[in-house]
């Protein structure tokens, strides 16, 4: 209980209890009454599925499926996975989770992808900035002097729209200076492109590492809004008090299996 993320989390968001949800609360039967569904399927048109029901509170298949397509062959990978609505939810959802409006910062390293920024400035979280260098590094200095003032660190590697890859020694040494006070967000949603760079699997020994991926760029699916957060279940743990009820919609999870496992 007295994690990095259980000290960082604003006390609202500690004391919220998760929306309970039909799905949440489980149960048998066919027909749900806490759930106001509707008990037989409707074809608006051939090839329909069954979608009189609620999808499953947070589709646990399918998480599951992209720790698989992470961990490739052999890899152990010891962290928790949900999936959200792009990358662009993941992003949204750690600033929501995890910073005080008007009170907390977030630090971005532009130029870099501008919905850090954006969400942080939508509720009134300043974004300090420490600007890359001239070969798109790090300014490891200019971030570790202001590093332990800052909720949550958003890097991106591969960056977008410099492309290049950040130097894990960077952020090993950054997740170690951040330790006790701040989040680290790697953004990987162009992975992919450079796959032995990933930084997941530091996940197990640094708690304070939050990796988001996506289904959008290497995919090509960026129309069904499917991406992913993978983190330790200490950070997990108020992310899932605040995402969205049902946040994917069971033809986006049709769509993504299919596609994880024929990548896989
Ligand atoms: C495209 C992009 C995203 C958003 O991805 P979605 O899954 O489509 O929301 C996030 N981060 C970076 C760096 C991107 O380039």
């Amino acid at each position: 209980m007295n994690s990095l993320a259980s000290r960082l989390v604003p006390k609202t968001v500690g004391k919220l209890i998760p929306y309970q949800s039909a799905r949440r609360i489980g149960g048998s039967g066919h027909l749900w009454l806490n759930a106001n569904e509707l008990e037989k399927s409707c074809q608006y048109g051939a090839g329909d599925g069954e979608y009189h029901r609620y999808p499953d509170f947070l589709p646990h298949d399918l998480a599951n499926a992209y720790l698989e397509y992470c961990r490739g062959t052999g890899d152990t990978l010891r962290c928790e996975a949900v999936a959200v609505r792009g990358a662009d939810e993941a992003i949204d959802l750690m600033i929501r989770t995890f910073c005080q409006p008007g009170a907390d910062k977030i630090m971005i390293c532009p130029p870099t992808y501008a919905m850090y920024e954006f969400c942080a400035e939508s509720i009134a979280v300043e974004a300090v900035k420490a600007p890359l260098l001239e070969d798109f590094q790090l300014d490891m200095p200019a971030i570790t002097r202001q590093l332990a003032d800052t909720k949550i660190l958003f890097l991106c590697s591969p960056n977008n729209p410099t492309g290049n890859v950040v130097e894990q020694a960077d952020i090993i040494a950054l997740l170690e200076a951040g330790r006790e006070t701040t989040l680290i967000v790697v953004d990987e949603a162009y992975i992919e492109f450079a796959p032995e760079t990933s930084v997941v699997n530091l996940i197990e020994q640094y708690p304070n590492l939050v990796v988001i991926r996506t289904l959008s760029k290497a995919f090509g699916l960026a129309a069904i809004r499917c991406g992913f957060l993978l983190a330790d279940s200490s950070v997990m743990e108020y992310i899932s008090r605040l995402i969205a009820p049902y946040p994917i919609a069971d033809p986006v999870a049709e769509i993504a299996l299919r596609a994880l496992e024929s990548d896989g």
